[in-house]
C-alpha cells in the first residue's frame, strides 16, 4: 500500500481498473492511503478528494464551479455518508445543471480519521450535450400515463407515486428522463405474481415517452411463522402437560412458510387457509402468534401441509398436488372435537376442544394423509364406511403423521397420534391413536380407525425393519424415505374399481408390486420382499 503525502494521487503507483463501461475513465483506484485528517466532516473530506483529482475522474476543474461561470458544469455532491466499523463511505451523486445524472455516483472510503483508501465510480465522463431540448418536454403526469402501458398502475397505486426528473444515459446517449417510483397493491385475487404487491422503478423518455428501463426493486423477504412442531407435548418432552398449563415460548418454533403467494393471507399451491373464518392477513409476511391468538392454528395448518406435501413430492412424486387447486383450510370448523377432509370440496377442516385440533400437528398430518391419497387415487375416500381400503385410509394417516416426526419424536412418543390434541378431551388421554399396537387381523372390529391401527402398526413395522430402528441418523432418514416411497407408491396399485372389495390382503400385494417396480431389476422378486411379508404376517395378513 503506497502512503501518499496528499490528496492527489499519483496514477502510476497505485492500483487502477478502468471503468467497466466508458473508455478513458477510472472506475476503481486501490492500494493507498491519503495522510489523516482529523476531525473534518467526512462530506468535506470526499469533496476535496475528487477535486485534487478532477482529471482523473474526469471532472470539471474546481475553480469553475466556484466562480460565476455561465456555462452549466457537471457537479457532484456528497448525497449519502454510511458508516462502518472501519469509518466513513461517502457516495457522490453527479448532477447536471441540478439535475442528477442517473446511476452516475463514486464512492470515497475512509478511516475513522478521514484516510481516504479506497475510491469507486460510475461517474458520467461527459457532461450532457447542452443543446438537449427542454421544450415539449412530458410532464410527470404525462410520463406516469404513458408508464400505464407497459406496467399497468391504474387503480393499484399504494401511495403517490415519486417522480424526478433525471438525464438517463442510455444507448450511448443521454435522455431527459422522469425516473418514478411506484407501490402497487395486491390485486385480488392473486393469481400469479403479477397480482402481488410490489415496488416499481420505471424511467420514461421525457421527450418519446418511451419506457427506457422498468425494475421490479421489491426485495422479497423471507415470511416466517411460529408453530408447535410437532406439539407441545413432544417439544417440551412433557408428559404431563396439561391442556390448560402455560406453555413457555421454548415449545414453540419459528420456521419459514414457503410458498406463500404474497397475499398476505396463508395461501400457496399446497394449502390455503381460505375456509377461516377471519383469517388473519399479514403483509409484512410475518406470523409469529402464541397459542392464545387466533391466527396461530391456520399457521400450524399452513405450515404442516405445504412442508409435508413438499417432502412427499421429494420422494419422487413431483406431481403431488399440482393438477389440484390448493387445500382449503378452516381451522375453526364447527366439528366439535374433530376433524375432516372433504375429498369433494377439497377441503380440510379441523374440530374445536380444549385443545384445538389444528394445534398438534399430527392431527393435521392425519387429515392430510387422506387427501394425498385422494389425489394420487381419486374417489378413495368413497369406498364404503368401515370397508378395509378405508380402514388402510386410516391407518396410513396414522402413519405419515408419526414417520414424518419420526425423528423428532425419537426416544418420546415415537408412535402415538394426538398426543397433545388428547390432553383436551372430556376425560383427558396420553394419546388418540397409536401405531405400535400388537393388534392382527383377529382383533377385526368393523370400526375403520380401530382397524387402521392393524395397517399402521405394519407400516411402522416396516419403516422400522427398513432401518428406522438404527443407532444411526442417516439410516433412519433412508428408511424414512424407502418406507415412504414403497407404500405411497403401492396406493397406486390399489386405483381400479376394486374399492369396495379391496382387502388388507391386496394391500399388502401392492406394496410388494411397489418394491418389485422401485427396485433395480422388476423381472426379479423386490429387494425388500422376504422383510415386508415378514412384517405383515405377524398381523396375519399374507397373500
Ligand atoms: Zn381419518
Amino acid at each position: 500500500m503506497r502512503k501518499l503525502t496528499g490528496l492527489s494521487i499519483p496514477l502510476h503507483r497505485v492500483k487502477t481498473e478502468k471503468h467497466s463501461q466508458y473508455k478513458g475513465v477510472i472506475g476503481v483506484v486501490s492500494d493507498f492511503l491519503t495522510p489523516p485528517a482529523g476531525k473534518v466532516d467526512p462530506r468535506r473530506q470526499a469533496l476535496r478528494f475528487a477535486n485534487a483529482n478532477h482529471e482523473l475522474f474526469k471532472l470539471p476543474e474546481p475553480a469553475m464551479s466556484k466562480s460565476a461561470a455561465p456555462e452549466p458544469v457537471a457537479e457532484i455532491q456528497p448525497e449519502h455518508v454510511a458508516r462502518s466499523p472501519v469509518g466513513y463511505h461517502v457516495q457522490l451523486q453527479q448532477s447536471y445543471e441540478g439535475i442528477p445524472i442517473y446511476g452516475s455516483q463514486a464512492i470515497v472510503h475512509m478511516t475513522k480519521d478521514r484516510s481516504i483508501y479506497f475510491y469507486t465510480s460510475d461517474l458520467y465522463p461527459e457532461a450532457p450535450p447542452v443543446e438537449m431540448g427542454k421544450s415539449g418536454l412530458l410532464t410527470a403526469e404525462q410520463a406516469l400515463e404513458a408508464l400505464a402501458t407497459v406496467l399497468p398502475w391504474k387503480g393499484r397505486l399504494d401511495r403517490e407515486p415519486h417522480a424526478e426528473q433525471v438525464y438517463l444515459p442510455h444507448e450511448d446517449t443521454m435522455h431527459l428522463a422522469w425516473c418514478i417510483d411506484l407501490s402497487l397493491a395486491a390485486q385480488a385475487p392473486i393469481m400469479d405474481g403479477q397480482d402481488r404487491s410490489s415496488d416499481w422503478r420505471a424511467l420514461v423518455d421525457a421527450e418519446s415517452g418511451a419506457v427506457l428501463e422498468l425494475l421490479d426493486v421489491t426485495l422479497y423477504a423471507y415470511s416466517w411463522g411460529r408453530v408447535f412442531y410437532p406439539n407441545p407435548v413432544v417439544e417440551l418432552r412433557q408428559e404431563s402437560l396439561a391442556w390448560d398449563a402455560p406453555i413457555p415460548a421454548s415449545a414453540y418454533r419459528k420456521l419459514r412458510l414457503a410458498r406463500l403467494d404474497g397475499s398476505g393471507f396463508l395461501c400457496g399451491p399446497y394449502a390455503d387457509t381460505a375456509q377461516t373464518p377471519s383469517r388473519v392477513q399479514q403483509t409484512d409476511g410475518q406470523f409469529i402468534f402464541e397459542r392464545s391468538q387466533s391466527g396461530f392454528l391456520e399457521v400450524m395448518a399452513y405450515y404442516h401441509v405445504d412442508q409435508v406435501v413438499a417432502w412427499v413430492r421429494r420422494q419422487g412424486f413431483g406431481d403431488l398436488f399440482s393438477t389440484t387447486p390448493p387445500l382449503s383450510i378452516n381451522v375453526r370448523a364447527p366439528l366439535g372435537d374433530n376433524s375432516k377432509f372433504l375429498p369433494k370440496s377439497w377441503a380440510l377442516q379441523f374440530g374445536a376442544g380444549k385443545v384445538m385440533d389444528a394445534e398438534d400437528a399430527s392431527i393435521i398430518l392425519h387429515e392430510l394423509g387422506h387427501a394425498i391419497q385422494e389425489a394420487q387415487v381419486p374417489d378413495w375416500a368413497t369406498a364404503k364406511r368401515n370397508s378395509p381400503v378405508r380402514a388402510m385410509g386410516e391407518g396410513f394417516g396414522d402413519w405419515l403423521a408419526t414417520l414424518f416426526f419420526a425423528e423428532k419424536r425419537r426416544a418420546f412418543h415415537p408412535t402415538y397420534v394426538g398426543d397433545w390434541d388428547a390432553r383436551g378431551y372430556a376425560t383427558p388421554r396420553t394419546y388418540l391413536r397409536r401405531v405400535d399396537t400388537d393388534k392382527t387381523m383377529a382383533n377385526w372390529k368393523n370400526e375403520e380407525h380401530a382397524d387402521g391401527e392393524i395397517w399402521s402398526a405394519a407400516l411402522w413395522d416396516l419403516y422400522l425393519k427398513l432401518g428406522g430402528d438404527s443407532d444411526s441418523a442417516a439410516t433412519r432418514l433412508q428408511a424414512r424415505g424407502t418406507a415412504a416411497k414403497l407404500v405411497l407408491t403401492s396406493h397406486l396399485y390399489l386405483s381400479d374399481g376394486r374399492r369396495d372389495t379391496l382387502t388388507y390382503a391386496h394391500g399388502l400385494d401392492a406394496l410388494l408390486t411397489a418394491d418389485r417396480f422401485t427396485g433395480p431389476d422388476p423381472t426379479q422378486p423386490g429387494v425388500h420382499e422376504q422383510m415386508i411379508r415378514d412384517v405383515f404376517a405377524k398381523r396375519g395378513i399374507t397373500v
